[in-house]
């Protein structure tokens, strides 16, 4: 009996037919979203062979960005597929179905972001690693006993798992691009600094969308984020890395970007500040050692083509 009242935990065993109703979903959304979805993978313990679940199908939709998917609902309900809007989140639209007497929870996220490639890497540790998979089994089946009644308990129970999993098995690698972007003022550089959502202080940037070149990543970055049309440097190029939330790989690449022209402006929900400084001071405003370092390559470039112009 594939159907389970909502907030139940029964676990089943693993059922063949969890994987077939996956690939059907998998096709008919592949042709509802056609290339606005970038990849449509089943996720999720019902797509690990022999792990035993809730009889719930997950699949994970990435696509380039949200914009794109209104545009689907009607036909999404057309096909017995709803928008559960209330669920929403700002990183994942959420629809569900009923298919083939399954319950399908639908994620919708952006492809190449953390929720999109935890959800990957977790389900293909489980897949290929079967201590791990014996393991998350019986934490599930001791926490289906303790809270048969109470999925939400039941759920909060695996996340420490979860986390401990993504952090010590699994690889996960981002990269955003962007640059330092300068002005001449008053016959003096400036540069831009910009008040992220994270509440640090830094340089426009940011994820690469699937297909997209680093140059190409960098001026739709620094244009959603300021609204200034910059030319770019790619001659220079400054990156690092480091860890976010203990277990993200991420990589940041810096190209140089001038602008003449046009008043700058904070990308609403994004960045909440952007200040065009004077090198001293900008040094000062950023909150990362690694950006104060690529600043400071940035303006020595600068001064070094200044007083090769003056050489001439
Ligand atoms: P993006 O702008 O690339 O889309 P984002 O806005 O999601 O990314 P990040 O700027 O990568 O987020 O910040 C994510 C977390 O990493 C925040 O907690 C931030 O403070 C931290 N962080 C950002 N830059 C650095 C750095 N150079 N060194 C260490 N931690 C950093």
């Amino acid at each position: 009996m594939p159907i389970q009242k909502k907030e139940l935990v029964r676990l089943l065993s693993y059922n063949p037919e969890w994987a077939e109703t996956g690939l059907c979903v998998v096709s008919e959304l592949g042709e509802i979203f056609g290339s606005c979805a970038v990849e449509i993978r089943h996720i999720g313990s019902t797509a690990v062979p022999g792990l035993k679940s809730r009889p719930i199908i997950d699949i994970a939709v990435g696509v380039r960005s949200f914009d794109d998917i209104p545009q689907f609902f009607p036909r999404l309900s057309e096909l017995s597929y709803n928008h559960r809007s209330e669920s929403d989140t700002e990183n994942q639209i959420f629809i569900t179905a009923l298919k083939k007497r399954y319950n399908v929870y639908i994620h919708v996220v952006i492809h190449g972001k953390t929720l999109w490639n935890s959800y990957i890497a977790f389900c293909e540790c489980l897949q290929s690693d079967e201590d791990v998979r014996l393991k998350y089994e019986e934490l599930k089946e001791a926490l289906a006993s303790r809270f048969a009644n109470d999925r939400r308990s039941y759920t909060i129970g695996k996340s420490d798992f979860v986390r401990r999993i993504l952090r010590t098995k699994c690889d996960i690698r981002e990269r955003s691009c962007g640059a330092v972007v300068w002005k001449k003022r008053g016959g003096r550089r400036h540069y831009l600094i910009i008040q992220n959502r994270s509440g640090h202080n830094g340089f426009p940037k940011g994820h690469m969308e699937y297909g997209e070149t680093e140059a190409q990543t960098a001026l739709r970055e620094i244009l959603e984020e300021t609204s200034l049309s910059v030319e770019l440097d790619t001659s220079f190029r400054a990156e690092y890395r480091y860890l976010v939330d203990g277990y993200i790989h991420k990589s940041a690449l810096y190209f140089l970007a001038n602008y003449s022209e046009g008043d700058f402006r904070p990308q609403k929900g994004e960045v909440f500040g952007i200040w065009l400084l004077p090198y001293e001071e900008a040094l000062e405003q950023l909150d990362y050692e690694q950006d104060r370092r690529v600043l400071k390559m940035a303006e020595k470039k600068l001064s070094q083509l200044d007083s090769e112009k003056r050489g001439k």
